[in-house]
């Protein structure tokens, strides 16, 4: 006799233009192949420590990238040499934290931008999500994505150095089964609990029979991003504004290279590619309470599939409003790869056509009619 499946009741979010915080995108850097992890002396005097590249699972993989760059670098170079930082998204905040923490002479963090990037944008699913990984490189990304995750456990129970335990929360993700959920790897590992089929109700008849409930970490990337700056701030590691054409322009001859998606033009790397998202903020209006799960999955739209998920954010910030805003949720999800010579004008056809898309059939999911 079969087992009855698991009826889950979730509050949807009420999605309406009276809910709409802001529509946003971002730009993923995925890498062909993997990450690159490497150091390069190519640049006459310069030793570069390359760490970028890590797609739609940048936070994921955040302290297993930063730990495999520091230890390459180690076993090369003399610890006094003043070294320099480009980038301050989370892979640059991290990495320049980190290498002070251990002892290694931080002069500066130049980066082009200090808000908006990636790292801000992220919605913040603990999964290996949006990556073009080589079959003979997944076991490798496999090993520092568990690495990572077993430092949120950390956070997660109050026990990190300079994050704390609010900046992370282990909770339900709900996948379908067409969407690879990401964290097949932690349930195989045994560090998440296995995964169980359930039937999503979301009230007023939307029903979704054939759903699966995961768990990982919801990564609040707001409060990790405020926590890093403030951790480098404590360190007094100055952060200079300003963009790095050529390496040879940097007076330090160690370069950690943290610049994402930057890092196509910088290194002429032919295998970045970059792949903008579009997301939905909604505001506090959308829920009473705190959205206390996450969903990823794919559904049909316009003969074809498209993805809808949804992460609790509870904060925003924007260049313009360093100072937090509430939020309650975003709701994604596009994964489109952006041709280098795309026009303004283009690009932004193509953004009005994707949030109305993704508007449609996230309202679709939840309520069961279009936005
Ligand atoms: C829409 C979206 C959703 C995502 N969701 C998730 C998720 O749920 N889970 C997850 O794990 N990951 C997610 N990601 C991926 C994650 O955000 C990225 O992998 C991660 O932020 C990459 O971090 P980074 O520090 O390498 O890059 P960035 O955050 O892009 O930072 C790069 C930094 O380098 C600077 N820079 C670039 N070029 C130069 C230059 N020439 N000179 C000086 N400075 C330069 C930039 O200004 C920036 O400060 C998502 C990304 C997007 C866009």
């Amino acid at each position: 006799m079969s087992e009855e499946k698991r009826v889950i009741k979730l509050e949807p979010p009420l999605i309406n233009e009276g809910t709409v915080l802001r529509r946003i995108t971002g730009t993923r850097p995925v890498r062909e192949g993997t990450f690159n992890i490497s150091l390069d002396d190519s640049c006459t005097g310069k030793m570069i420590v390359n760490c970028y590249g890590h797609g739609g699972a940048g936070w994921t993989t955040l302290f297993g990238s930063v730990n495999r760059a520091i230890e390459l670098f180690r076993t090369e170079t003399d610890q006094s040499v003043p070294l320099r930082v480009i980038g301050a998204g989370c892979m640059g905040l991290t990495m320049a934290i980190e290498l002070a923490r251990q002892g290694f002479k931080v002069a500066g963090i130049t980066t082009l931008a200090l808000y908006d990037t990636a790292s801000w944008r992220a919605g913040g699913y603990c999964a290996l999500q949006s990556l073009k990984t080589a079959p003979e490189e997944q076991e490798n990304v496999n090993q520092i994505c568990a690495e990572t995750f077993k430092v949120y456990q950390q956070i997660d129970l109050g026990d990190h150095p300079y994050i704390t335990k609010e900046a992370v929360a282990f909770m339900p993700v709900y996948y379908s089964k067409s969407a690879s959920s990401g964290i097949e790897d932690f349930e195989a590992k045994g560090l998440v609990p296995p995964p169980e089929d359930v039937i999503l109700e979301f009230g007023r008849g939307v029903r979704h029979p054939n759903f699966v409930r995961g768990m990982t970490y919801y990564m609040n990337t707001t409060k990790l991003m405020q926590q890093l700056l403030r951790e480098v701030e404590r360190l007094s590691i100055p952060i200079e504004i300003g963009e790095i054409v050529a390496y040879e322009e940097v007076k330090e001859a160690v370069i950690f290279n943290c610049s994402g998606v930057g890092a196509r033009k910088l290194n002429r790397d032919p295998f970045l590619t970059p792949v903008r998202g579009h997301l939905v903020l909604l505001n506090p209006a959308a829920s009473a309470s705190p959205i206390d799960y996450m969903i990823l999955t794919k559904v049909p739209q316009d003969d074809t599939e498209e993805y809808v998920y949804i992460m609790p954010k509870d904060t925003v910030v924007f260049s313009e409003h360093p100072h937090e805003i509430d939020c309650r949720a975003v709701l994604g999800g596009t994964f489109i790869p952006i041709p280098e010579n795309i026009s303004a004008k283009e690009l932004e056809e193509l953004d009005r056509i994707e949030f109305k898309k993704l508007l449609d059939r996230n309202s679709l999911f939840f309520h069961g009619v279009p936005f």
